[in-house]
This record gives structure tokens, C-alpha cells and sequence, in this order.
């Protein structure tokens, strides 16, 4: 009986497609970030604040990612971002395909930094390689200290770790040290940052941090 491993061929194809877009990056000397998380924990929001405290030193694009619908890339493009919707005809993450494609779509040949606001899915975006050079995950508060113990993979492969919505956290049970902990089990190198997007506070550190991946430009 021949058996074919479907899965595993998917990842390897995807893995070489993803090298490839990053190395076109990387040598158009422009950094692409990965935004993943669950639908609601702003995202979009999240996204606007950088683009603004960016906007003026940086070239910015926005690939936003949905299964339907174009109202996240208006709003970024509103915000001084050049944007592109992709719909993904609805499928529930990203690949390095669907990015590559997006990429030629999307009128921002010299720009400084691309993000790819990724389906709202803590799941199968985190198996597939987007061909971003960093992965980032937004944690709200709402949504429990206990998310990075409930999915951990996604966990695994961010860089950074945004815990969303703190102007909210006396309202919510939520227990900043287990989750930074839990997200460090998942992780140990992960960098944790605490912000609103809706209030800006906390937004120094992980804009200070962005800006030494983009250092020298
Ligand atoms: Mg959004
Ligand atoms: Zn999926």
C-alpha cells in the first residue's frame, strides 16, 4: 500500500517557498512581521498605533489577512500605511504562497517594514511559515492568562508576546506573572510586552524594540 504523508510534503513545499520570499526581503533590506491571534484582541488596533509612532521615519505596507471583508485595511491605510486585503477564500491562516502573492499585489517596492495581520486563529497560522522574518502574537487580557498553556505553538514561534487591553485588567481576573511565565514555558526567549493600544501605555518599550530590528535605516 503506497502511503502518502500529505502534511508533511505541505510543510516541506511551504518551508522552501517561505525561505525564498524572506531572502528577497532581506535583500530589498525590508523586515516583514507575522501578526497573529485570536479574532478580537485587536490587532488592527494594535497596527495603527505602531503605523502612527512609525510613520514619519518608515515606509509601511499592511497585507491584512481575513477570510472576508475590507474594513482592516482601510483603517491601516487611514493610518499612513500602504494596504492590501487579501481574502483568503476562506481558509483560517496564511502560507507562504498566499504571502507571496501579496506581496506582488502590494504597491510597496521600498518599504522599510511589512506586516502581515494574519487570520484571527490561534491554531494553523502558527504551522505555516509566512516567510516573515519575526512572529508576533497579541494576548488580550480578556482572553485569560491561560491561553499560551491552551496553545502553546503559537506561543513557540513568536519573537514578541503583546499582552493587549491592560487599561482593562482590573475589570478581568487576569494574572500578569502566571501568563508571562506560561508564555516563557513556551518560549523561554520570547520578549514580553504590556500595552494598550486603545490608551497607548506601554507602547515605548515595544516600539523601542521594533525600531532596533529596524536599526540603521
Ligand atoms: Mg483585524
Ligand atoms: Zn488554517
Amino acid at each position: 500500500m503506497k502511503i502518502i504523508e500529505l502534511k508533511q510534503d505541505i510543510f516541506r513545499e511551504n518551508e522552501v517557498t517561505a525561505d525564498g520570499v524572506r531572502k528577497e526581503l532581506s535583500d530589498a533590506n525590508t523586515l516583514m512581521i507575522n501578526v497573529m491571534s485570536s479574532p478580537g484582541s485587536g490587532k488592527t488596533t494594535t497596527l495603527v498605533r505602531t503605523i502612527n509612532m512609525l510613520k514619519d521615519k518608515y515606509k509601511i505596507g499592511v497585507m491584512e489577512c481575513d477570510i472576508d471583508a475590507s474594513v482592516d485595511a482601510e483603517t491601516v491605510q487611514k493610518a499612513g500605511a500602504y494596504a492590501i486585503q487579501l481574502h483568503t477564500g476562506g481558509m483560517c491562516h496564511m502560507d507562504a504562497a498566499m504571502t507571496k502573492q501579496g506581496l506582488m499585489e502590494l504597491d510597496c517596492k521600498d518599504a522599510d517594514l511589512i506586516f502581515i495581520e494574519n487570520v484571527g486563529n490561534l491554531v494553523c497560522p502558527a504551522e505555516f511559515d509566512t516567510g516573515a522574518h519575526l512572529n508576533i502574537t497579541i494576548l488580550s487580557v480578556p482572553e485569560g492568562d491561560d491561553k499560551p498553556a491552551k496553545y502553546p505553538l503559537v506561543y513557540e514561534v513568536s519573537d514578541v508576546v503583546l499582552i493587549n487591553k491592560i487599561d482593562a485588567i482590573s475589570v478581568f481576573d487576569f494574572d500578569t506573572d502566571k501568563c508571562i511565565e506560561r508564555i516563557k514555558a513556551c518560549n523561554p526567549k520570547s520578549e514580553v510586552f504590556l500595552l494598550s493600544s486603545k490608551t497607548g501605555e506601554g507602547f515605548e518599550g515595544w516600539i523601542s524594540w521594533l525600531e532596533g530590528k529596524l536599526g540603521g535605516r
